[in-house]
């Protein structure tokens, strides 16, 4: 069985965390953009450094930069029976690269899958994570910035996904195990 999945939603509703879970039950391996650019920041590599000018402030870090490294990291062997992307794409254009990335390669995407949440529990989420982590791009002005950018950039690609009979949406609110559950539902018909 394949499954060339993405999981989509605002952050802070608990995409890392079910990706992670999804990818095990899955088999597939869970790719999210955010941790590729926070592994290079904490390297201190070329890329980590452009990444890090756009992501601390919480802007979307260029398409040019971000696609290359899709691109690269789904040319890999361990991608061959599928993927989880989590936080990818996140615009347009970036669905559209990743169209290509896979027609290039004669495959095509099995589902995207919404987490739904309420933008006033996620920022409270994204809070409290800030706490915890202490990851930069978590305070509250930076946090009020990622919403605004995903609810005017990525927001929008569920209507392309839905327009293609692709998108499946899922409730975020909740038990983290209720919430993996019903995820699994709505992917289960592909996992089968
Ligand atoms: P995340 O962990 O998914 O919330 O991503 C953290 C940060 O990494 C984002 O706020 C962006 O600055 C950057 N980032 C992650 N994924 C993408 C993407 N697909 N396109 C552009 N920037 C991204």
């Amino acid at each position: 069985m394949s499954a060339r999945l993405v999981l989509l939603g605002p952050p802070g509703a608990g995409k890392g965390t079910q990706a992670a879970r999804l990818a095990e039950e899955l088999g597939v391996p869970a790719i999210s953009t955010g941790d590729i650019f926070r592994a290079n920041i904490k390297g201190g590599t070329e890329l980590g450094r452009t990444a890090q000018e756009y992501s601390a402030r919480g802007a979307l870090v260029p398409d040019s930069v971000t696609n290359a490294m899709v691109r690269d990291r789904l040319a890999q062997d361990d991608v061959t029976n599928g993927f989880l992307l989590d936080g990818y794409p996140r615009n347009a254009a970036q669905v559209e690269e990743l169209d290509s990335i896979l027609a290039d390669q004669g495959r095509a995407l099995d589902l995207a899958v919404e987490i739904t949440a309420d933008p006033e529990v996620v920022v409270e989420r994204l809070l409290k994570r800030a706490e915890i982590e202490g990851r930069e791009d978590d305070t509250e002005d930076v946090v009020r910035h990622r919403l605004d950018v995903y609810a005017e950039q990525t927001a929008p690609i569920s209507q392309l996904y839905s327009d293609r009979g692709l998108l499946a949406q899922v409730d975020g609110i909740g038990e983290v195990d209720d919430v993996t559950r019903r995820l699994l539902a709505a992917i289960g018909s592909l996992a089968r």
